[in-house]
């Protein structure tokens, strides 16, 4: 298990405003490990990851047994910064039936006849289920500020796109987060931060690879271009809307054992924090088990 303090450090302190830049993507637990070598880090991260993924079954059971909550998970990053294989490797161990997977791509005509959060809300998770989204509305305050001109396709009342547009979409989505969480939805938000060099590395990686080149894409490189502005969207949007209720996690992703080690520990650790029991019978539903059992005997 990672140390709770150490949790506390990736997790994105609500009403303040969030400085990248003290965020290290290179992070790699300690200062020993890092002079260990990549390969250190690799094997205690899976270590740590192993005995994270065997409890994190075990609470996503009595998540199910219990029928109360749901746990929506989303993930945001960069392109190539892990999201596809931090899903994989971090739900590998859990019961398919406990989980959805949801990946967001532009929206559609159909999306665009909604409000903004309309595509997500049908896509949110049933009490007992964990519910992932492998992107989500915050990119409608990151690739749509990023490149404002997508607004234009969104059929908006008139009205200026200025600072408080922005302002109100986080206060829409702090009040709609907050809503869930009322309703019994335990809301985690995952920030894959990858640095420039690491990304540039991947991406040359999916080009040198014969075997990679179905994950290169050239709009991906065009995002690249916007790097800083992306930065600077993340840095006001995950500000914006890290709130106790739905906290932002900042993860190192340079290295994707570390992130998957990271993830898999904040997700089982809050789970966890529910103090699930096994739900027992009540009186009424015990008189009914033992005339079944009465029943089955007299077969
Ligand atoms: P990928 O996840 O790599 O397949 O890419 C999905 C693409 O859809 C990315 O370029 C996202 O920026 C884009 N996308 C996802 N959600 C939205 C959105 N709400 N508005 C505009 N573009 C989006
Ligand atoms: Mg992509």
């Amino acid at each position: 298990m990672i140390r709770p303090d150490l949790i506390d450090r990736f997790r994105v302190p609500p009403g303040r405003k969030l400085r990248l830049k003290n965020h290290d993507p290179g992070w790699a637990q300690t200062k020993e490990m890092k002079e260990l070598g990549k390969d250190a880090i690799k094997a205690r991260a899976q270590e740590v990851l192993r005995v994270n993924l065997a409890e994190l079954a075990q609470a996503q059971e009595l998540l199910y047994a219990n029928d109360i909550y749901a746990v929506l998970v989303v993930f945001q990053a960069m392109d190539a910064a892990g999201k596809d294989g931090t899903i994989k490797h971090v739900m590998s161990g859990v019961n398919p039936q406990g989980c959805q997977v949801f990946s967001f791509k532009k929206p559609s005509s159909e999306d665009l006849d909604h409000n903004f959060l309309w595509r997500y809300m049908k896509a949110l998770p049933e009490r007992g289920r964990i519910g992932i989204f492998n992107r989500s509305y915050y990119e409608d305050v990151l690739v749509v500020r990023v490149h404002p001109e997508i607004l234009g396709q969104a059929k908006l009342p008139p009205g200026k796109r200025n600072e408080q547009f922005w302002q109100d979409r986080y206060d829409d989505i702090n009040s709609f987060e907050r809503h869930l969480v009322r309703n019994g939805t335990l809301i985690l938000k995952f920030f894959l931060n990858v640095s420039k060099a690491e990304q540039k590395r991947r991406f040359l990686e999916r080009l040198d690879d014969p075997e990679k080149h179905w994950k290169f894409s050239t709009a991906d490189l065009a995002e690249r271009g916007h790097w800083s502005t992306y930065m600077k969207a993340y840095e006001e949007a995950l500000g914006a809307t890290s709130t106790k209720w739905a906290p932002w996690y900042v993860i190192p992703a340079d290295h994707k054992w570390v992130t998957r080690a990271i993830v898999a520990d904040v997700l089982t650790s809050t789970i966890r924090g529910l103090g699930l029991r096994p739900p027992r019978a009540d009186e009424e539903q015990k008189k009914a088990l033992a005339a079944a059992r009465k029943k089955l005997a007299a077969e």
